[in-house]
């Protein structure tokens, strides 16, 4: 696993989940972004700008937001080049499963 503490724009703190990439094993692909992981979660802490943007008082609210990827764990699984192909629509694809 990568290192835990991410970056992300909304969030502060961010932590997040990545495993090595399959195709390229951690070398760095186009399929990886060539950084030899994969994304595969993300969480933090809403920043208090993005409560106030949304009209919500950071000092009496605060929240935490999370997101998974199952595609991207079902492409390590079954060797998918391409997370576009879950939203493809493409019969082949799909009858692959
Ligand atoms: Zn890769």
């Amino acid at each position: 696993m990568d290192k835990i503490l991410k970056y992300y724009p909304f969030v502060e703190p961010g932590a997040g989940v990545d495993a090595e990439c399959i195709f390229c094993k951690g070398k760095g692909c186009k399929i990886c972004g060539g950084t030899g992981w994969m994304e595969l979660a993300g969480a933090g802490m809403i920043h208090p700008t993005v409560l106030k943007n949304g009209g919500i008082d950071p000092n009496e609210y605060s929240g935490i937001a999370w997101g998974a990827g199952p595609e991207r764990m079902a492409m390590l699984k079954y060797g998918i080049e391409n997370i576009r192909a879950f939203k493809s629509g493409d019969l082949k694809f799909l009858e692959k499963f």
